[in-house]
C-alpha cells in the first residue's frame, strides 16, 4: 500500500491524481492533502479521503478548514509553508505528488526530494527555477524523480533506462528529443489578432482540462519553454537535442529519436491520469480510466514548426536556457507576475514576452550557487516585472 501526500490537491492535477486514486484502494492511501484557499473543495476531499493530515498554505483558510472539520477525528489542520514542507517530508509517506502551480510548489517538492522520497513532478516551475540544485538534491538523498507533464512522462516512457535520470543521451544512442507541443488555442491567430484576445480565450485550451496559469502559458507558448528547458534537466539534454513539434491533436506526447533512425513515440488520449497513473504505479501499469485512443476517428496526425514570431516567449525561455544561471528563475518569476496581471485584466496578451524580456535583460543574472540566491533572484524578478506592468498602466 502506497501512503500519498498530494500537494495542490485541489487542482486539476491534484484532481486527476485523487480520481487515479479512488479506483485503486487497495494500492493507495491518501496520507496528506493540500491546497491554497479552497476551504470548500478541501473540505469535500478531506470527508472523502480522511488523510491524516490536510494542509492549507493560507492562514485564513486553515482557520476555516479546522471549522470545517471538527467532526473528523483523524485529520489534522495545518497552516503555512511550514506545514507544506512538513507533510511533503513526513516519514509516514512514501509517494509525493508536486503539483502545486507556480515557484509556490519549490520548498515543499524540495523538501519531498530530500527526504527521498518517490517524487511525481507536475510542478516545472520548481525545477525550472533550481536546476541543478534541485537535480544534485535528488542525487543526493536518492529520491525517485519521475516526470508527471505529459509529454516529460511519454519521453521517459520511450527512453531506455526508466529509472531516475539516464545517464547521457548519446550513451544511450538517443540523438534528439522530439518534444510536441498543441500550439494552444491561438495557433492560427495572426500577430495582429493575438494583441485583443481575453483571458476566458486563453482559458479554453482546445485539447486540455488544465488551471488557468498552465493555460496561459500553453497559449504562450511559455508552457513549452519552461517544458524545454524541463526536459533538459530531467534527461541530461542540451537545448540542441530538443526540438519543438507542433501536433494539434495533442495524441503524440512526445517522441525520442534514436542514432539508427528509430523514432519511438507514446500516444493516448489527452487526459493526464494517464501520466499520474504511470507515476503512481510505476514499473507496474494500472488502468487509469482513460478512454482507449480511436485512431479511426482521428483520421491523421499534422506537424507543425513553432512560430516564434507570434510566440517569442518560447524563443526567450530557451535563450535563459542557454544562458543558464539564475536566468531560468528569473523567467520564470517574471512569466508568473506577468501571466497573473494578464489574467487580472491589467495586461496584454502579447505584452507578456515584453514583461518577461525585460526582466531578463534588467535583472542582474548571477550563478546558481544555492536555493537562497535562486529565491532572492525569483523575488527580484517579481520586483522588476511588477515594477514594469505598474508603468505601462499609468
Ligand atoms: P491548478 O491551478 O489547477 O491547481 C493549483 C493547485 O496549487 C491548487 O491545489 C491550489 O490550491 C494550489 N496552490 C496555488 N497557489 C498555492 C500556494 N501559493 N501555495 C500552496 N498551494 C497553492 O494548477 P494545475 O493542476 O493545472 O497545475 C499544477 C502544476 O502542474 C503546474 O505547475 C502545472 O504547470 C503542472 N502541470 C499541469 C498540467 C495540467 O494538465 N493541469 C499538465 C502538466 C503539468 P487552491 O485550489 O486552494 O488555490
Amino acid at each position: 500500500m502506497r501512503q500519498v501526500t498530494i500537494l495542490g490537491a485541489t487542482g486539476s492535477i491534484g484532481l486527476s491524481t485523487l480520481d487515479v486514486i479512488r479506483r485503486h484502494p487497495d494500492r493507495f492511501s491518501v496520507f496528506a492533502l493540500t491546497a491554497n484557499t479552497q476551504v470548500e473543495q478541501m473540505t469535500r476531499l478531506c470527508r472523502e479521503f480522511r488523510p491524516r493530515f490536510a494542509v492549507m498554505a493560507d492562514a485564513d483558510a486553515a482557520e476555516k478548514l479546522q471549522v470545517a472539520l471538527v467532526d473528523i477525528d483523524e485529520t489534522d489542520v495545518l497552516a503555512g509553508e511550514k506545514g507544506l514542507c512538513r507533510v511533503a517530508e513526513a516519514s509516514e509517506a512514501d509517494t509525493v505528488m508536486a503539483a502545486i502551480v507556480g515557484a509556490a510548489g519549490l520548498p515543499p517538492t524540495l523538501a519531498a526530494v530530500r527526504a527521498g522520497k518517490r517524487v511525481l513532478l507536475a510542478n516545472k516551475e520548481a525545477l525550472v527555477m533550481s536546476g541543478q540544485l534541485f537535480m544534485d538534491a535528488v542525487v543526493a538523498s536518492g529520491a525517485q524523480l519521475l516526470p508527471i507533464d505529459s509529454e516529460h512522462n511519454a519521453i521517459f516512457q520511450c527512453l531506455p533506462v526508466n529509472g531516475n535520470r539516464p545517464r547521457n543521451l548519446c550513451d544511450d544512442g538517443v540523438r534528439r528529443i522530439l518534444l510536441t507541443a498543441s500550439g494552444g488555442p491561438f495557433r492560427t491567430f495572426s500577430a495582429e489578432s493575438l494583441r485583443s484576445v481575453s483571458p476566458a480565450q486563453a482559458c479554453a485550451h482546445p485539447n486540455w482540462s488544465m488551471g488557468q496559469k498552465i493555460s496561459v502559458d500553453s497559449a504562450t507558448l511559455m508552457n513549452k519553454g519552461l517544458e524545454l528547458i524541463e526536459a533538459c534537466w530531467l534527461f541530461n539534454a542540451t537545448t540542441d537535442q530538443v526540438e519543438v513539434h507542433v501536433h494539434p491533436e495533442s495524441i503524440i506526447h512526445s517522441m525520442v529519436e534514436y542514432l539508427d533512425g528509430s523514432v519511438l513515440a507514446q500516444l493516448g488520449s489527452p487526459d493526464m491520469r494517464t501520466p499520474i497513473a504511470n507515476g503512481l504505479a510505476w514499473p507496474e501499469r494500472i488502468e487509469a480510466g482513460v478512454s482507449p485512443l480511436d485512431l479511426f476517428a482521428l483520421g491523421q496526425f499534422n506537424f507543425e514548426r513553432p512560430d516564434l514570431g507570434r510566440f517569442p516567449c518560447l524563443g526567450l525561455a530557451s535563450e535563459a536556457c542557454r544562458a543558464g544561471g539564475t536566468a531560468p528563475a528569473v523567467l520564470n518569476a517574471a512569466n508568473e507576475v506577468a501571466v497573473a496581471a494578464f489574467l487580472a485584466g491589467d495586461l496584454c496578451f502579447t505584452d507578456i514576452p515584453v514583461i518577461i524580456e525585460h526582466a531578463l535583460a534588467t535583472a542582474s543574472i548571477t550563478a546558481a550557487d544555492s536555493f537562497e540566491t535562486i529565491f532572492s533572484q525569483d523575488e527580484a524578478a517579481r520586483h522588476i516585472a511588477a515594477e514594469q506592468i505598474r508603468r505601462s498602466l499609468v
